[in-house]
């Protein structure tokens, strides 16, 4: 008699493993919570204003690349909220590249600590022209909590140019994407 098993085990091996990952999917259910009603309803105007102000500036999406010049992580925690599945930033037309030879904007995270120097002023003179820096959370704008030392810089205009700066400890992924908004606006 004809063995699947024995004659296609890893075939039967990769079946078996998806079958159980379904099960647990569908086990599980869907478990992210909503946003707060009140909070959906400003993504929404915000995001609206957003999506018809990239397309008619940009013509298509708005790359960004992010720089951590010396943050504690916690203003990245909010830039990667707004770019996950609740807040969603890509479908107004944000879109995060890995290079910032494809950038429109910066958006730069701090203070500078002495060792990110560097790779800040590079990756500032790989944008390419016309570009836009945004400075994220009070230690981007003014040092914040860490300031000036030994080991930082303090703020990123010490380093490179800032056109814009979104202050917070850290922004709200609300504020984020209205400070983008204020930025096209012009
Ligand atoms: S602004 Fe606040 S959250 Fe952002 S890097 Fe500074 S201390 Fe961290």
């Amino acid at each position: 008699m004809f063995d699947v098993r024995r004659q296609f085990p890893e075939a039967c091996y990769k079946r078996d493993v998806i079958l159980r990952i379904l099960h647990q999917i569908f086990r599980t259910g869907v478990v992210t919570e909503p946003l707060p009603t009140e909070v959906e309803a400003e993504i929404a105007v915000i995001g609206a204003e957003l999506e018809a102000r990239i397309r008619k500036t940009f013509h298509r999406s708005l790359v960004i690349r992010e720089v951590d010049a010396g943050s504690c992580n916690g203003c990245e925690l909010e830039i990667h909220a707004m770019n996950n599945a609740v807040y969603n930033c890509e479908r107004f037309g944000i879109h995060f590249t890995a290079s910032p030879r494809f950038a429109d904007m910066l958006l730069v995270t701090g203070p500078v600590s002495v060792n990110m120097e560097i790779a800040l002023k590079r990756t500032y003179h790989s944008t390419p022209n016309p570009k836009i820096v945004v400075a994220v959370g009070d230690c981007a704008c003014d040092g914040g909590i860490f300031g000036e030392s030994y080991a930082s810089l303090g703020r990123i205009s010490n380093v490179i140019p800032v056109d814009v700066h979104i202050p917070g400890c850290p922004p709200r992924p609300a504020d984020l994407l209205r400070g983008i908004l204020e930025i096209i606006r012009g």
